[in-house]
């Protein structure tokens, strides 16, 4: 093989081990990010990203408050800001909280100057509800829109006191042509530990349809609340085992 298809191969490779462990939500490489806890025994995260919203969110807290279920909310800041009453209501359920950025932009296309300003902005948001971000390890929980990540979107995260907190399961349901089958389809999958990723927003408009991911995570609640699971917060399900 010649030296050059060698040099390219190997940047190829590098390139590709790059691309894997920006997107991969359970990659380890760029530093610390909580995905799962295989250790927690009959325990599972649900995570809803993209809220707080004013139709979606209320639901889930009637289905999680009748199982008995917590889960665990990255807000955007910017729809923080326009709910703030109703960020409090989770809180107040018991329920975790954590910064999602301000707009919701790719983290991995941003200086870090503005990576800062997005943390920064949605905290504000958060905390001028009177609400606290929960917290692993004395970090605040932060999830990359789209779980991506490098190892500047990382420092900025650790610089300012954030821990970077993905999933073990997407449920995909932010596709147009999820559905509530499709969706449970995936969160079925969820063994001992599992996070998974659902939505109770859109990072667009407030007016994104989450009627499918509501009714399966109830669906979902009903079959393994039967069978004896239980749905702790992240920093619960971190602390368990
Ligand atoms: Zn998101």
């Amino acid at each position: 093989m010649s030296t050059a298809r060698t040099a390219a191969l190997a940047a190829l490779g590098a390139a590709g081990f790059g691309y894997y462990n920006a997107q991969v939500p359970t990659s380890q490489v760029y530093g610390r990010t909580l995905c799962r806890n295989p250790d927690a025994g009959k325990q599972i995260c649900l995570t809803y990203d993209d809220g707080p919203n004013p139709h979606w969110t209320p639901k889930l807290l009637e289905i999680l408050e009748r199982f008995d279920a917590k889960a665990t909310f990255f807000s955007i800041g910017k729809w923080a800001h326009r709910e703030p009453e109703l960020l409090r209501e989770v809180k107040a359920a018991g329920h975790a909280i954590g910064n999602h950025t301000y707009t919701h932009p790719t983290m991995a296309l941003k200086t870090m100057g503005q990576l800062r300003e997005e943390l920064d902005r949605c905290r504000e948001a958060v905390e001028a509800a009177g609400v606290e971000f929960s917290e692993v390890d004395g970090r605040a929980l932060m999830r990359p829109p789209f779980g991506r990540r490098r190892p500047a979107t990382m420092r900025v995260l650790k610089e300012r006191g954030y821990i970077s907190t993905t999933w073990s399961i997407t449920c995909w349901d932010w596709r147009d042509q999820a559905s509530q089958e499709s969706i449970l389809k995936h969160a079925r999958k969820a063994k001992e530990g599992d996070v998974i990723l659902m939505h109770d927003g859109g990072q667009f408009s407030p007016t994104a349809d989450r009627n499918a991911s509501v009714h399966a995570t109830e669906t979902l609640l009903e079959e393994r609340t039967a069978e004896g699971w239980r749905f702790p917060t992240v920093p619960d399900l971190i602390a368990a085992g």
